[in-house]
C-alpha cells in the first residue's frame, strides 16, 4: 500500500509539474478519510486525455472517449480521468455524452452520493464542496444533488446506495431513499451481472443483514429479471449469516441461496439466471449437496438405529468419508465451518441441558460435529494421486491389460484407503489387489 501511495503521488507530482491540477477522487479518498483500507487510487485532473498520454512513459488509452487513461507507474497501474461531466441520460444506465471540463468541482458533481464526491490534493487538502465528510461523520448516504435526478439518470446508483449503506452500516437520507421507492420500478434497466456484483460484494461485507432489509424494504428486488422467493428473511435466520466467514464467498451464498430459492433443483438454473461464474455456481452447489447427502445419511442410518439399538457412529464416519472423497475436502471442511457456526448459535439459546447423552441427541447432526471436524482431518488421502502405487503397478499386479477399470480400481483403493481399512503401503496395496475373490478388474 505504501509503494502505491509512492508512486501515485510521483503521477501526481509530474501532472502538477506541467501545470495542470491533480487529484486522488472518488472512493480511495472516502475509504482513506474512514481510516478503511484503500485499494486502487483514482485520479482526476485537468488535463486532456491526449496530453496525458504523452506525459508519461507507460500509459494505456483505456477509455479515451471517457477521459480515462491508465498510467503505470513503478508497475502499478492507474486510472487518469479528465475532468468531466455527463450529460444526456436516455437509458437509466449511461450518460450518452462526455464533456471535458475545468473545474474539479464540475467533475465532482457528477458522482454519485457525497462520501464519493470528494478529491484531495497532494498535500493532503480536501476538496468537498457536497458535505462529504460530514455525511460520513453522521453515517448517511446521501446523493450529490436532487435524488430523483440522480436515480432517474442511472438506476445502478439504487444499489450503489445500499451497497454503502450495508457496508458502513450507514443510513440513507430521507430524500435520496425517497428518490429510491420512487425510481425503483427503473433498476429493470440494469443488466443482471450489475445487479449481481453489488449484491456480492453487499454479501461480502460486514454488514449483510443491513443491505439484505434495505433490499426488501425497498422492494428493489421485485423489479429486477431475477425471480425470487417473496418470503421475507427471518431474523434469527438472518443473524447467523454474519457469523459466517465472508471467505470463501461460496459459504455465506450457500447459506443465503435458500431465502432467496427453495427448489433445490433449479438450483444451478437459477445461479446461472444470475450470471454467477461456473466456479462460484459449482462452489455453493457442492456445500449445498453436501449438506442435503449427509443429513439424508444421517436419517437413514438414524432409522436403522432405531431397529437396531446400535451405535451409529461408524456408519455415519464412512458416509462422511464417502462424501468427501466425493465433494471434496475443502467443501467438507467449509461444510463444517458453516454448520458449526450456524448450530452452536441456535444451541446456546437453549437450555443447558441440552446435550446430555448421544443416543438422545443424536437426532441432532450437530452432535457429531466436533466429531466430523476429527474424521475430516483424520482422512490419510483424497484421490488417487496420493496412493503409493501407480496405475501401471496395478495393471501388472493384475495381469490384464489397461482399461477403465485401473482408474475404478485405483479409485476403490482410496476408498479402503480413507476409511482406514487399508494402509497407503505398496505391499499392502499390492496384496490387496491378490485378495479379492474374482480378481480387480474381471
Ligand atoms: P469501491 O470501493 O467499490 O471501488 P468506489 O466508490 O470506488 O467503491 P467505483 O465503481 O470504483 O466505486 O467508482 C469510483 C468513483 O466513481 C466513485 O467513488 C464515484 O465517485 C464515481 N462513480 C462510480 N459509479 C458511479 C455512478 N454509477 N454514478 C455516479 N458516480 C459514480
Ligand atoms: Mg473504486
Amino acid at each position: 500500500e505504501r509503494a502505491m501511495a509512492e508512486a501515485a503521488d510521483k503521477v501526481l507530482e509530474k501532472l502538477v509539474h506541467e501545470g495542470y491540477e491533480a487529484y486522488y477522487v472518488g472512493g480511495s479518498v472516502r475509504d482513506e478519510w474512514m481510516g478503511r483500507p484503500v485499494n486502487d487510487l483514482d485520479i482526476t485532473t485537468s488535463a486532456r486525455p491526449e496530453q496525458v498520454l504523452n506525459m508519461f512513459e507507460r500509459t494505456v488509452p483505456t477509455g479515451m472517449q471517457h477521459g480515462t487513461v491508465t498510467v503505470i507507474m513503478d508497475q502499478i497501474p492507474f486510472e487518469v480521468t479528465t475532468f468531466r461531466k455527463e450529460t444526456g441520460y436516455e437509458d437509466h444506465r449511461r450518460p450518452s455524452e462526455v464533456e471535458f471540463v475545468q473545474d474539479v468541482e464540475q467533475d465532482l458533481k457528477r458522482r454519485d452520493f457525497t462520501m464519493n464526491a470528494m478529491a484531495m490534493d497532494r498535500a493532503g487538502r480536501l476538496i468537498d464542496p457536497f458535505g462529504g465528510r460530514k455525511d460520513i461523520k453522521e453515517g448517511l448516504v446521501r446523493c450529490v444533488g436532487k435524488a430523483d435526478e440522480r436515480f432517474e439518470e442511472d438506476a445502478l446508483r439504487m444499489l450503489r446506495a445500499i451497497r454503502f449503506a450495508s457496508i458502513f452500516n450507514f443510513v440513507p437520507s430521507v430524500r435520496t431513499w425517497q428518490g429510491l421507492i420512487h425510481n425503483r420500478a427503473s433498476i429493470q434497466y440494469i443488466a443482471v451481472e450489475r445487479i449481481r456484483a453489488e449484491l456480492e460484494k453487499i454479501i461480502a461485507g460486514p454488514h449483510p443483514l443491513r443491505g439484505l432489509e434495505l433490499l426488501e424494504r425497498s422492494g428493489l428486488m421485485k423489479y429486477t429479471k431475477i425471480a425470487m422467493k417473496s418470503s421475507a428473511i427471518s431474523k434469527s435466520e438472518a443473524e447467523l449469516l454474519e457469523k459466517l466467514p465472508s471467505s470463501p464467498a461460496a459459504l455465506r451464498w450457500s447459506y443465503i441461496v435458500q431465502w432467496f430459492q427453495s427448489e433445490v433443483k433449479d438450483l444451478e438454473l437459477w445461479l446461472k439466471s444470475w450470471t454467477f461464474p461456473s466456479k462460484m455456481i459449482e462452489a455453493i452447489t457442492k456445500i449445498i449437496y453436501f449438506d442435503l447427502e449427509i443429513r439424508d445419511c444421517h436419517r437413514k442410518l438414524e432409522q436403522d438405529r432405531l431397529h437396531t439399538r446400535q451405535s451409529d457412529y461408524e456408519g455415519l464416519r464412512r458416509a462422511w468419508i464417502t462424501l468427501q472423497l466425493k465433494y471434496g475436502q475443502v467443501t467438507a471442511s467449509h461444510w463444517l465451518v458453516r454448520e458449526r457456526l450456524l448450530s452452536t448459535e441456535k444451541l446456546t439459546g437453549n437450555s443447558e441441558d441440552q446435550i446430555s447423552t448421544p443416543v438422545e441427541t443424536s437426532q441432532n447432526l450437530t452432535f457429531y460435529l466436533p466429531i466430523m471436524q476429527q474424521w475430516c482431518t483424520e482422512v490419510p488421502l483424497h484421490s488417487a494421486k496420493e496412493l503409493n502405487i501407480s496405475g501401471s503397478d496395478v495393471i501388472v499386479q493384475v495381469g490384464r491389460p489397461a482399461g477403465p477399470w485401473v482408474s475404478e480400481t485405483m479409485q476403490r483403493l482410496v476408498g479402503l484407503v480413507a476409511a482406514g481399512d487399508l494402509k497407503n503401503e505398496r505391499a499392502a496395496l499390492l496384496e490387496e489387489l491378490t485378495k479379492v475373490e474374482n480378481g480387480y478388474g474381471k
